[in-house]
């Protein structure tokens, strides 16, 4: 069965910490971070990216649009 390996960029100001993407994050590879952006909300990270399937569902869900990429591999 194919693998694939996704990663995703954040764009850091437009995310405002809400946490909807962590909980839906399949593998669960996304936490809040300790960065901290201009209106001090916290961050969120990708903290393991080979684990990062390149599903978009963290994209999909973010009400803020802040994962505004997504890239994805697939390996046979
Ligand atoms: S693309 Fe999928 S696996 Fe990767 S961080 Fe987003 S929800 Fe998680
Ligand atoms: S990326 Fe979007 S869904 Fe995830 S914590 Fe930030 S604002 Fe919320």
């Amino acid at each position: 069965m194919p693998k694939s390996h996704g990663t995703i960029a954040i764009e850091a100001e437009r995310c405002k910490g809400c946490d909807l993407c962590v909980h839906f994050c399949p593998p669960q590879v996304l936490r809040l971070g300790a960065q901290r952006n201009t209106l001090n909300h916290r961050v969120v990270e990708l903290f393991d990216e080979p684990r990062c399937t390149g599903c978009e569902i963290c994209a999909k869900v973010c009400p803020d649009m802040a994962i505004v990429a997504v890239y994805r591999e697939v390996a046979s």
